[in-house]
């Protein structure tokens, strides 16, 4: 679903991502960690395009990011991201949040939207919610509705940016249910986040970065079973998260 060929970006002259090779599979969940300002939510920008590249390759789906043809507007509509902070409208209201953009950018009519928009509501379980404002909402819900915002564009991925860390303690748990849900669904994504719990439960594979470069790329077990194999990075890290 998602390849990322030796990927390397700069600001300026400062290299933030050098050589990343990865790739996602349809189904999979793979969590991404690793130090503050390793450059994860850099690498999961990239892969919507929001975030240009300069060197190798990004490919959803078989369309090539690299390729002037591709219509990113197009691509980014079926690649769902979920920020750590909601980014939700404020001056507009729940269904209106959800209705935006299926209107404008996948055309869709004012009902039909709202019909999708109020079942991907129901299932993160917040219909009675549809009318409020966000700023109506706690942290946890308005973090819900986004996932039902990016829900309701019919991904084709999900991407996630650290969605727990700006709420409170105890509204992560709703949170991460509701993407333990979508995962247990089958749906393909990846998640920057550092609730090794999800990832231990029900991540497929492990991505740990270090100053710009994919340190460790393996399987759950793998990353959480063998300490000693994993680098001293990654175990440093680990030993302060665990
Ligand atoms: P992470 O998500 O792992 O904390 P980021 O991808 O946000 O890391 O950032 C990686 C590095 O790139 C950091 O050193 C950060 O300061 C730098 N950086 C991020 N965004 C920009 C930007 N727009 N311009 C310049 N440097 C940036
Ligand atoms: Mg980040």
């Amino acid at each position: 679903m998602i390849q990322i060929q030796n990927v390397s970006k700069w600001y300026g002259s400062f290299q933030v991502l050098t050589d990343c090779t990865t790739s996602i599979q349809k189904g999979e969940v793979v969590v991404v960690c690793g130090p503050s300002g390793s450059g994860k939510s850099t690498l999961i920008k990239t892969v919507n395009a929001l975030e240009p590249f300069q060197k190798g390759d990004i490919v959803v789906d078989g369309i090539s990011l690299s390729d002037p043809k591709t219509n990113l507007p197009k691509l980014r509509a079926r690649v769902g991201m979920v920020f750590q902070h909601f980014e939700l409208f404020p001056h507009l209201s729940v269904t209106e949040n959800l209705t935006l953009a299926q209107i404008k950018v996948l055309g869709r009519s004012v009902d039909e939207a709202k019909t999708r928009g109020l079942k991907m509501l129901e299932r993160v379980g917040l219909m009675v919610h549809k009318d409020k404002y966000p700023g109506q909402l706690s942290g946890g819900q308005q973090q819900r509705v986004a996932i039902a915002r990016a829900l309701s564009m019919d991904p084709i991925v999900m991407l996630f940016d650290e969605p727990t860390s700006a709420l409170d303690p105890e509204m992560v748990g709703e949170v991460l249910d509701v993407m333990v849900q979508l995962a247990n669904e089958g749906m393909t994504m990846m998640c920057v986040t550092h609730e090794m719990g999800f990832a231990k439960k029900v991540s497929h594979r492990v991505i740990f970065m270090d100053h710009g470069k994919i340190v460790e790329d393996c399987t759950k077990d793998e990353f959480f079973g063998n300490p000693d194999a994993r680098s001293v990075r990654a175990k440093d890290f680990l030993s302060k998260i665990l």
